[in-house]
């Protein structure tokens, strides 16, 4: 047997063909068992880095690899409905990579991927993040700037003629949903919608606009966590000009969830500014249905005001349109601080 018998469905052109059926599919050729092949997501999984995994090992067990798909962490909410809707299985989880055989989905960062990585063989990496990778041996690398990793998944299915079971196409659909926010993000691409047509089909789901809050309100909420965990889960600091700037964001489905919690937010809010030393620091709080959010600010509000051309009352500023922290918030802000 040649050393290098490895031969993903992902290399384009010299195609192999992919077996359908037959009996000797998983034959492996000499008697002797194939390497397990380990195939994770990222640290800190969402429902890509955990529905990707799922759908590829499937591929690579119909190729007759012993593939395995595998987690690094705690799925989230959203995650856990998915497999829950589609009767599938949570992932096993893998602490250690050393020694192990691995394809890496949705990152190629070393830092997302499990520990002891360097002292792993990786097969194949397929991602639609920027590239930050680099290996000491050669490896299959796939990515595209695809909304989602699912959707290069499901390309390779279709691409194979490989039939895709129901819950399968169900998992890789709400993947996408997830990762483009329901074809939101401006990171969603036409083979993102024309992929999940198709697989909406298969995995009969009629309404994705609905299906596809349905999984996001699982995670895209307040509830359940500290006035603390909510303004530090995505938090930058910035300085403007000499002043010390800090930008919380927090996604929901109804900002009528910050509305009940305003006081409570405020109060943290001050107290961190105070603590901290911020000359102005906030919490935005976008609606991912309304496309729209809500600042809610302390300290040197007199710039927010400036920024955004608006009346700050009690210490909130509502902005229909604005959903990026780095495109919408940052820059007229900076310029506020620049101005004054
Ligand atoms: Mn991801
Ligand atoms: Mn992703």
């Amino acid at each position: 047997m040649p050393k290098e018998d490895y031969n993903p469905p992902t290399t384009r052109g010299a195609q192999t063909k992919v077996w359908e059926g037959g009996g000797r599919v998983g034959v492996p050729p000499f008697g002797r068992a194939p390497k397990k092949i380990y195939i994770v997501g990222h640290k800190n999984p969402d429902t890509d880095s955990i529905c990707a995994p799922i759908a590829y090992a499937f591929i690579l067990k119909k190729k007759g690899k012993n593939a395995i798909s595998v987690r690094t962490g705690e799925i989230n909410p959203e995650t856990k409905f998915v497999l829950n809707y589609f009767k599938v299985n949570v992932p096993e989880t893998l602490k250690n990579a050393a020694g192990k055989t691995l394809i890496l989905l949705d990152h190629n960062e070393p830092s997302q991927s499990p520990n002891n990585i360097d002292k792993a063989k990786i097969l194949e990496v397929i991602d639609h993040h920027k590239i930050s990778f680099s290996w000491p041996e050669p490896v299959y690398f796939l990515t595209e700037p695809a909304g989602a990793t699912s959707t290069i998944i499901a390309k390779i299915f279709f691409e194979n003629k490989i039939k895709i079971p129901r819950k399968i196409a169900g998992i890789l659909l709400s993947a996408i949903l997830s990762d483009t926010v329901v074809f939101r993000s401006p990171t969603t691409t036409k083979e993102d919608i024309e992929i999940s047509k198709k697989l909406a089909k298969i995995s009969k789901i009629k309404n994705l606009e609905k299906f596809g809050i349905e999984i996001k309100k699982k995670k895209a909420t307040l509830r359940g966590q500290t006035s603390e965990n909510i303004i530090f889960s995505d938090f930058k600091i910035f300085d403007f000009f000499g002043k010390k700037v800090g930008i919380g964001q927090v996604e929901v489905c109804d900002l009528k969830e910050v509305n009940e919690r305003k006081e409570e937010l405020i109060e943290k809010l001050k107290e961190i500014c105070q603590k901290e030393n911020y000359n102005l620091l906030l919490l935005m709080a976008t609606n991912i249905i309304k496309e729209s959010s809500q600042l809610l600010g302390v300290g040197e509000i007199n710039y927010l005001e400036k920024a955004f051309r608006k009346k700050v009352v009690n210490n909130s500023l509502y902005l229909p349109g604005v959903m990026s922290r780095k495109k919408q918030v940052v820059p007229p802000l900076m310029k506020a601080f620049k101005e004054i």
